[in-house]
């Protein structure tokens, strides 16, 4: 599936929903979000991994549409590999950054 494609299923899904709730509540799912997809890390059950993994893209994704942000060009940083030196592997001393 297109990042793209992604974005407007969940914008058609729960945008509405998401925009009376506001970005900055919004965001703050995000981040309890993140936090249940670390307990599903230490706990190593791959299911759990795939659903914690799927609802942080989610709330991600959402966030970014209500922050007005397209996440195919969010993505789209790294199309080419390493934004900052270009290189693929990255060569940067301190990567992602
Ligand atoms: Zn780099």
């Amino acid at each position: 599936m297109r990042i793209a494609h992604f974005q407007r299923i969940i914008d058609e899904t729960y945008g509405e929903r998401d925009a009376q709730r506001g970005l900055e509540r919004t965001f703050m799912w995000l981040v309890e979000e993140v936090g249940e997809l670390a307990r599903a890390l230490r706990g190593g059950d791959h299911r759990r991994m795939v659903e914690e993994f799927s609802d942080v893209l989610a709330w991600l994704t959402t966030t970014a549409s209500l922050a007005g942000v397209d996440m195919e060009e969010a993505a789209n940083r790294f199309g080419s590999g390493c934004p900052k030196c270009g290189e693929r592997p990255c060569v940067c001393d301190s990567p992602r950054h």
